[in-house]
């Protein structure tokens, strides 16, 4: 597979750091960003890369030379005007399935499964997407369980109620999509190749939780050097286990009100996202495990349930915070009750304290629950911990709770995650 690197960005948002080079080689962490997307690309096995360049092009040149010194081969397509994130890809000769890349990233992907996802898929594009720290200027994507996107959108145009996805600026395309365009100037990647093209149904989200972040903006590249520094890229590679916060819901992370069955009903408690924002950036996976029989219960559709979750999300973006999943349990054992759904009348094997959701979510994200953490307000949350194999964290503050052996106890989620 060949790479397409778009590097010819300006850093219009960087040029009060550096305005004397392009975006691609200012440096992250003492080494430019394009340096680091070649290193990768070779880890990962792409030897032939074609830079796209605009501003500054010269500089580019000299820098890359031909390859040789990364271990690939580079050849370069230079616009005397701006093209638009797509326009150079109607002058190249692409005949294969092909990987464009955003020339801001700093990443660290297994390709290898990324491009099995997009054969298996038989999709005209796999765009590399994941829950955004900034959802208000990040282009929004809607996607099923099996990753067909439904739709692509700026983020003022989300829908009301939509998950935090996001399109992370690694895609694998091809030919056959180009070919369906007509070429303009300028050719606008997300609104003239992809979005005319979500009703194929061949345009798929890849969802993973590995680390991607742009570093367009100074405050942006202070949180890649941050990353970089404590090794937060290597550890979110797919292939290693992960140390997960496993997160109850009511009354952990949002006010308890009893049973919830509306999306305004969410309340975050003072200092949860902030809270999760931290887990985030300490490089676990956060995950939420709710037990929600309010469903069994009929007071709540499976689709309302998704929408509360949406809401959750959303307030959590709005902090910059984000989950890595969302595992619910929407069953009760007891039947007989007037409005009961009956599908989930179940004695299921994810109502905490069984263990369900955990070991899902340990199958699903490859985690390691001896190093994970199970935090919630309710001693079913301590035993959950236990029978999943993971540490227990009790959130009370209430002196006379009892505290099982070896649970460890904080006043709210916020003092748990300072003390990761
Ligand atoms: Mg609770
Ligand atoms: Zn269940």
């Amino acid at each position: 597979m060949k790479a397409i690197i778009l590097a010819g960005g300006r850093g219009t948002r960087l040029a009060a750091l550096r305005s004397d080079i392009p975006k691609a080689l200012v440096p992250a962490a003492g080494k430019p960003v394009l340096a680091r997307q070649l290193e990768m690309l070779r880890r990962e096995g792409i030897r032939d890369v074609t830079l796209v360049c605009g501003h500054l092009a010269q500089q580019i040149r000299d820098y890359c030379g031909d390859g040789e010194a990364f271990g690939v081969r580079i050849g370069y397509c230079t616009e005397a005007q701006p093209l638009g994130t797509a326009g150079a890809l109607f002058h190249l000769d692409l005949r294969e399935d092909f990987l464009l890349l955003n020339g801001d990233l700093v990443f660290d992907v297994d390709l290898g499964s990324m491009r099995d996802f997009h054969t298996r898929s038989r999709a005209l594009a796999t765009l590399f997407a994941h829950p955004s720290t900034h959802p208000s200027d990040s282009t929004w994507i809607g996607a099923d369980a099996a990753g067909r996107v439904s739709a692509f959108c700026r983020a003022d145009e989300r829908p009301a109620f939509a998950h935090n996805l996001s399109n992370a600026g690694i895609a694998i395309l091809s030919p056959e999509l180009l070919r369906r365009c007509t070429p303009r100037v300028p050719m606008d990647l997300d609104r003239d190749v992809l979005r005319p093209n979500v009703d194929s149904g061949r345009i798929f989200a890849y969802r993973s939780y590995e680390y991607v972040k742009d570093m367009g903006t100074p405050q942006r590249l202070c949180e890649v050097e941050r990353d970089l520094a404590q090794g937060i890229p290597e550890r979110r590679q797919k292939k290693r286990p992960h140390a997960a916060v496993f997160l109850d819901r009511d009354g952990t992370l949002n006010v308890f009100k009893g049973y919830i069955s509306e999306p305004d009903a969410i309340e975050l408690i003072d200092g949860a996202a902030h809270a999760v924002r931290r887990i985030n950036e300490k490089g676990y996976l956060a995950v939420l495990a709710t037990n929600q029989p309010v469903v069994a219960r009929g007071a709540c559709s499976p689709e309302m349930l998704d929408r509360i979750h949406c809401r959750l999300e959303a307030l959590l973006g709005e902090e910059g915070a984000y989950l890595d999943g969302v595992y619910f349990c929407p069953h009760h054992p007891d039947k007989g009750f007037a409005g009961e759904n009956p599908l989930y009348k179940t004695d299921c094997d994810c109502r905490k304290p069984k263990p369900g959701m955990l070991l899902r979510a340990a199958k699903e994200l490859n985690i390691d629950l001896s190093a994970s953490y199970m935090v919630g307000d309710a001693q079913t949350d301590v035993q959950t911990a236990r029978n999943a194999g993971c540490r227990p964290v009790l959130l009370t503050e209430n002196a006379d709770e009892p505290v099982p052996d070896g649970t460890q106890v904080f006043a709210n989620l916020l003092r748990f995650a300072d003390s990761l």
